[in-house]
């Protein structure tokens, strides 16, 4: 039997499930018993942290009642989650819970992290003569990072389809599954509604803080850009990046280099990108300072309209007169402002 204090620390694993169905706690004992009080304050907590610091925090694990009522609140934050109902909110804290996983995971000893690999299915090879870990390439493409460059493959040697990793990579993979696990989780689950009302009032509030993010982001000026005028693939890109929609990276490239060719510097892109659930500043920067060529020798222009949609990234069901005309979304943008100076 894993100990409790580990069941707690991480609570999505297949033990701490079996743990809540042998003690046969029941969903209705966990709202109401005023017994999981704490359990129910806590995930209330997880939910707010993991909105407020992408971490949805350390708490005591003491007694055996810490270890147990730190094991209950994840599910309680679950629900709430669900019930909170808004896709931005559900990412960000799916990402919460990973990143604090994560925290987590990269002072446990390599055996503990093998074992939590083999439960999400991710191949990994151990050879214990060398005392290095090697991940199936199909897995890592999956769950690592690529869109950075150390993760990118042409910085990774391959042997037979299986890359090496590092201890504190493992860790990552993992944080980047349990994301997706959860997120995919969240998306599969309808509002429970008991859980509505019992936690209504928080519902509520978090539903408000959650509008008021987003208003403030979308208020936020980008430096000169006027986003009323950006042409319809703009927009949406924008759009997906703001709600933590996950943008392919011929998306996010078109989006870096149209806001450079507008003379935008790279510190209002990247504002515009910190508010993605998952934004990582060093990482992004990296990223854009690539595309406009401030770390290398090219700087790329954005693509027309016949490549965007090409990677199917020109939502034709929304182009307008505007785009009929124009062969370019920097040239739809000009127009834009032509068209408001006329006026
Ligand atoms: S037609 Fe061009 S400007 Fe208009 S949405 Fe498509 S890619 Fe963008």
């Amino acid at each position: 039997m894993v100990e409790l204090a580990i069941l707690s620390k991480y609570p999505f694993l297949n033990a701490s499930k079996e743990y809540v169905t042998q003690n046969n706690l029941s969903i209705e004992e966990l709202l109401n018993d005023p017994i999981y009080k704490r359990a129910r304050t806590i995930g209330v907590q997880r939910i707010d942290n993991a909105f407020e610091k992408i971490d949805v925090g350390n708490r005591s694990f003491a007694s055996e009642a810490d270890c147990i009522m730190e094991l209950l609140s994840y599910p309680i934050a679950r629900m709430i989650a669900v019930c909170i109902n808004d896709n931005y909110f559900k990412k960000r804290y799916a990402l919460g819970e990973a990143v604090h996983a994560y925290r987590n995971l990269i002072d446990e000893k390599l055996s503990f992290l093998l074992d939590v690999l083999k439960e999400f299915d991710i191949n990994v090879k151990y050879d214990e003569e060398k005392n290095n870990v090697s991940i199936y390439f199909v897995d890592y493409l999956k769950y690592a990072p690529t869109r950075y460059k150390e993760w990118k493959m042409i910085n990774r040697s391959m042997e037979k389809g299986f890359i090496k990793i590092k201890h504190k990579e493992l860790a990552r993979i993992l944080q980047e599954a349990l994301r997706l696990r959860i997120n995919e989780e969240l998306d599969e689950r309808d509002c429970n509604k008991t859980v509505f009302d019992i936690f209504s009032s928080d519902i509520k509030r978090i539903q408000n803080i959650v509008l008021l993010h987003r208003k403030k982001i979308e208020a936020e000026p980008i430096g000169k850009l006027d986003v009323k005028k950006l042409p319809p693939c703009m927009k949406d890109i924008l759009a997906a990046i703001q709600a933590g929609e996950n943008v392919p990276h011929m998306g996010r490239f078109a989006l870096v280099s149209f806001l450079n060719s507008m003379k935008l510097n790279i510190n209002e892109i990247l504002k515009l990108f910190s508010t993605a659930p998952d934004y990582e500043e060093e990482k992004t920067r990296y990223q854009v300072e690539h595309i406009t060529g401030s770390i290398s020798s090219t700087s790329y222009k954005p693509p027309g309209c016949q490549k965007m949609r090409t990677y199917g990234i020109c939502p034709v069901e929304k182009i307008d007169d505007l785009c009929k005309k124009t062969r370019h979304p920097s040239s739809y943008y000009r127009a834009k402002w032509k068209e408001g100076d006329k006026k």
